[in-house]
């Protein structure tokens, strides 16, 4: 029985998304992306959207109890499991997530920050259907259109070099102690994210099938 309750941790631009969408497809599991939920409510400029913001242009953490209240209702609808990406990002989330369920594993995907900075600058993400792109391997023009939906392909507004920065910072500071949080627990497996991506996904589903 493979591992059907997932957390995917690492820094910004380690390929949590990318490998996510492949892994749920697999798997049948419900992906939860906190951050693919906050721009939802942006867009949708909601009470929600319109607190969380301003901390996402800034690449700062939106506060723990609006993350927490916006997952927890989630989380519990997810029968078949789940696959949370990008929660969660502080120990207080991690605590009041351990207390509503249990865990099967953690995979960390770890990046160092050269390679999130190159990686972010060049990310590109369809607008219509989420799906990520980069343009250094997937993309032939700065105008390319999505090759799932034909939707267009924008860069996010938080993938600015000095956004970026301030993200590897507060990834470092307030989301990588979460590492220690999960070893001592025994849940935790690292795979190394500078792999190219049928390599990191072939590791991770080694890690959720064992
Ligand atoms: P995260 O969700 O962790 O922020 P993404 O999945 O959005 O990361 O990936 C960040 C960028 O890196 C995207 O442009 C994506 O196309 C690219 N990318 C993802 N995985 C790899 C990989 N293994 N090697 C090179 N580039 C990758
Ligand atoms: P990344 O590509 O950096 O992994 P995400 O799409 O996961 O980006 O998150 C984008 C932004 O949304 C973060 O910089 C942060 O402002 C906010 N965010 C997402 N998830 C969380 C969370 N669990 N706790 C606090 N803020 C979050
Ligand atoms: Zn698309």
């Amino acid at each position: 029985m493979p591992g059907r309750r997932v957390v995917f941790l690492g820094p910004p631009g380690a390929g949590k998304g990318t490998q996510a969408k492949r892994v749920v497809e697999r798997l049948g599991l419900l992906h939860l992306s906190t951050g693919d939920l906050l721009r939802d409510e942006v867009a949708r400029k909601t009470t929600l959207g319109e607190k969380a913001k301003g901390y996402m242009d800034r690449g700062e953490l939106v506060p723990d109890r609006l993350i927490i209240d916006m997952i927890s209702g989630r989380i519990g609808q997810a029968k078949k499991g789940f696959l949370l990406d990008g929660f969660p990002r502080t120990v207080a989330q991690a605590e009041a997530l351990a207390s509503s369920t249990d865990l099967d594993a953690v995979v960390s995907i770890d990046l160092a920050r050269e390679e999130v900075v190159r990686r972010l600058t060049s990310r590109r993400v369809c607008r219509a259907c989420g799906a990520i792109y980069n343009l250094t391997f997937n993309l032939s023009s700065e105008t390319a259109r999505c090759d799932a939906c034909g939707g267009e392909l924008y860069q996010r507004e938080d993938d600015r070099p000095a956004v970026i920065e301030n993200r590897y910072d507060v990834y470092e500071k307030s989301t990588a102690p979460l590492i220690a949080f999960y070893r001592q627990r025994g849940l935790l497996h690292s795979v190394n994210g500078e792999l190219g991506s049928d390599k990191v996904f072939a590791e991770i589903m080694r890690i959720l099938a064992a």
